[in-house]
């Protein structure tokens, strides 16, 4: 039997740990490179049919590659998505595409903002939530903060 010191068993520890990570990090950038224009389609047509109801004016649309944020909306009034937006369910990037629409006159979180949202979406709250039970992709948007001013 093969005797295990506590060096030997770190030291794979460690360097699976290494290879999961650059692994991961690999497959993050495979993934965005694979869909991000698949995201791109998605969100345009949905922004253009949603803003039917709205008539509001955006400037930019981008997919992105993010951890933690769904979308948001800068004060310049460009629109930022994640491209893992193509593995969400219609009502679910609905919700997305419609929440940053209404930043677009509502600049926050406020009753104002979910009239607006419930305009379109009155079940806004059930979506919200279900968008929450994504895990770490969630949306963090409790807080204005989450809205990202333009860099
Ligand atoms: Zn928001």
């Amino acid at each position: 039997m093969k005797k295990r010191t506590i060096i030997g068993v770190l030291g794979r520890l460690l360097y699976r740990k290494r290879k999961v990570r650059i692994l991961t990090k690999k497959s993050s950038r495979t993934m965005y490179m694979k869909y991000k224009e698949q995201a791109r389609v998605l969100v345009h047509e949905r922004l253009i049919f949603w803003n039917r109801h709205y008539g509001f004016t955006y400037g930019q649309v981008s997919i992105r590659d993010q951890k933690t944020r769904w979308g948001s909306c800068s004060k310049k009034g460009n629109l930022n998505f994640n491209y893992k937006i193509v593995f969400l369910p219609t009502e679910l990037v609905d919700y997305l595409i419609v929440h940053e629409l209404c930043h677009l006159k509502e600049f926050n979180h406020g009753p104002g903002f979910w009239n607006l949202v419930g305009e379109t979406i009155p079940e806004y709250v059930l979506r919200r939530n279900a968008l929450r039970a994504q895990g770490k992709y969630r949306v963090r948007e409790l807080e204005t903060n989450a809205l990202i001013a333009e860099r």
